[in-house]
């Protein structure tokens, strides 16, 4: 059986040899997918971050997965949706390390950093249905494969990759991509149920802050239409927002709910 990990934890996987983009795809098809949809590839050919920016890896050599949160956005408390993409991102975390990537961490709202290199990319987008979670994983990618310097996959981590995907441009480590869908899906799957039972902001919080790296960091925070914020990440309000202790001029305690957070210097 094919991935048989990841189906044993999502029978209803839709796996595809390759996939222009699997947000886009399921984004489209909201109305009609069933709860916790999955689809997946290892050949993502037009992948987006956020910002319609671009994701992108060579085919085989990463991980492109997509889960459909079915949901009500109108009947939510938005304090509560505001939590997801943040859980995606704990998923991710937590999946990254159970591979054996110790020092993964969540770069706030939801980049998965080795240190201070991307690993993984996640992005939600909320439809009327639900949210689609999406994410990038490198797996198997070379130094000389990353599409960008700041980038870095597992095998570079040190995880251990077989012969065939280390020795060739293109070729797929079929069982770790099975091991890393199987515990990205199973995380999420946990992390969603856990969110779903509307916890209290501490208890959303405490899901989050173990893997927070962003946390204590010196940051640079660049929002739009908006002078760039120096200061320290120091916690998460009740909505998920990120409380940055503003170098200037004030010290005062500035609330961040969108905007490209860089950590100015790395553990
Ligand atoms: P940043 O990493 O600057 O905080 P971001 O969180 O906005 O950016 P996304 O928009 O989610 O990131 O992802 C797109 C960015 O990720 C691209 O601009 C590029 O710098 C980087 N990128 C693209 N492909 C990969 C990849 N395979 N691995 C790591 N990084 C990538």
């Amino acid at each position: 059986m094919e991935h048989p990990l990841a189906r044993a934890v999502a029978p209803q996987l839709e796996w595809r040899d390759s996939c222009p983009s699997t947000n886009t795809d399921l984004v489209s098809r909201a109305a009609d997918l069933p709860d916790l949809a999955v689809l997946a590839t290892a050949d993502q050919t037009a992948g987006r971050g956020r910002l319609d920016r671009v994701w992108s890896a060579p085919a085989g050599a990463s991980l492109a997965v997509s889960i459909f949160v079915r949901l009500d956005p109108a009947a939510l408390d938005p304090q509560q949706l505001g939590w997801l993409p943040l859980l995606a991102g704990v998923a991710m975390t937590r999946a990254v390390r159970e591979l054996g990537v110790a020092g993964a961490g969540l770069k706030w709202p939801n980049d998965v950093l080795v240190h201070g290199r991307k690993l993984s990319g996640v992005l939600t987008e909320l439809t009327p249905h639900g949210v689609v979670i999406g994410a990038g994983l490198n797996l198997t990618l070379r130094e000389d494969q990353l599409p960008v310097p700041t980038a870095t996959s597992l095998a570079l981590e040190g995880v251990a990759t077989t012969a065939a995907a280390s020795d060739h441009d293109n070729a797929a480590d079929a069982a770790l991509t099975d091991r890393a869908l199987a515990a990205f899906l199973r995380e999420t799957f946990d992390l969603v149920a856990q969110w779903r039972a509307a916890p209290t902001a501490a208890a959303l919080r405490s899901l989050v802050e173990p893997v927070l790296a962003t946390l204590g960091h010196a940051v640079r925070v660049d929002q739009p239409g908006l002078a760039p914020l120096r200061g320290v990440a120091e916690a998460l309000d009740d909505d998920g927002r990120l409380l940055v202790r503003a170098a200037e001029p004030s010290s005062s305690l500035v609330a961040v709910s969108a905007g490209d957070v860089t950590h100015l210097r790395y553990e």
